[in-house]
């Protein structure tokens, strides 16, 4: 099991981690930078050390999810990520300003993800996790050259549309050979607040039919919840892992994943 592998160099990049771990999703828009957040949370809530890499750089959105802000500090050439709540946090929103344009280049994009790699003082960690941009194989193809990934995670919401994205997801990580550890349903069932009654707005299910034929494991579903929004909205997504609905969902999540 994950936990008791060691913490090692990997690659040749000099990041020391037990397990680095992708985050990525086919489409944007299906929670999958609350996911990875919430993933990161409740991991250290087991009592890892935990990074989180926000690899999205067109549209970074951890910076606004986990309420951080400002640049980070760079000692020696070495970039420091901000600590948050006990995470390390690295994200291309700390960097340029919010609002600002940014045409990046493939070559650049790859430059970024390797600088966040390779030259951020990540200490020993117990698990990177890599908020992936959603979508192209770039980012996933540039990690994959860099050092040897644990696995991915393909975020998806249950309607049929979206379950299309996730396979492509999928296979994207297959083709660059970044094993998939599972598939997650997110915003699956929405309970009502004023009479109790659930409504599958979504859908249901479907991420873990889609699952079993792509033979992926299931890690588990989260349900659509006006918490989870006003948490990420107002910057405190590390509140979902004290609310007594949310938190359990994401711990069974981190549990089924290593
Ligand atoms: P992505 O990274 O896939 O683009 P985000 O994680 O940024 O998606 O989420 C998009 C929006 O949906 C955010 O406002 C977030 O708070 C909200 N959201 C994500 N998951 C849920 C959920 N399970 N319930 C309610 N809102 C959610």
């Amino acid at each position: 099991r994950e936990h008791q592998r060691k913490i090692e160099p990997l690659g040749q990049i000099g990041l020391t981690a037990r397990s680095v771990i992708a985050v990525g999703s086919g489409k944007g828009g299906v929670g999958k930078s609350t996911v990875a957040s919430c993933l990161a949370y409740a991991l250290q809530k087991s009592g890892a050390k935990v990074g989180l890499m926000d690899a999205d750089i067109y549209g970074p959105s951890i910076p606004h999810l986990l309420g951080v802000s400002g640049r980070p500090e760079v000692i020696e050439k070495r970039i420091q990520p901000k600590e948050v709540d006990g995470l390390k946090i690295i994200s291309m929103g700390l960097i340029v300003e919010p609002g600002e344009a940014v045409i990046w280049r493939g070559p650049m994009l790859h430059g970024a993800v390797t600088q966040f790699l390779r030259d951020t003082d990540w200490g020993p960690l117990d698990y990177l996790i890599i908020d992936m941009p959603p979508g192209t194989g770039d980012i996933a193809l540039t990690l994959s050259q860099l050092l040897p990934l644990t696995g991915s995670v393909v975020v998806c919401t249950p309607q049929e549309v979206a379950l299309l994205d996730a396979i492509k997801a999928v296979a994207m990580f297959r083709k660059v050979k970044i094993p998939v550890l599972g598939m997650v349903e997110n915003m699956s069932g929405f309970v009502c607040p004023d009479t109790g009654k659930e409504w599958d707005i979504f859908g249901r299910g479907g991420a873990q039919k889609k699952a079993q034929e792509l033979d992926v494991p299931f890690l588990g579903d989260i349900p659509i919840t006006i918490s989870i929004r006003e948490q990420g909205d107002a910057g405190k997504t590390s509140d979902v892992l004290q609310n007594e609905v949310t938190a359990p969902r994401f711990e069974k999540l981190a549990h089924n994943l290593v």
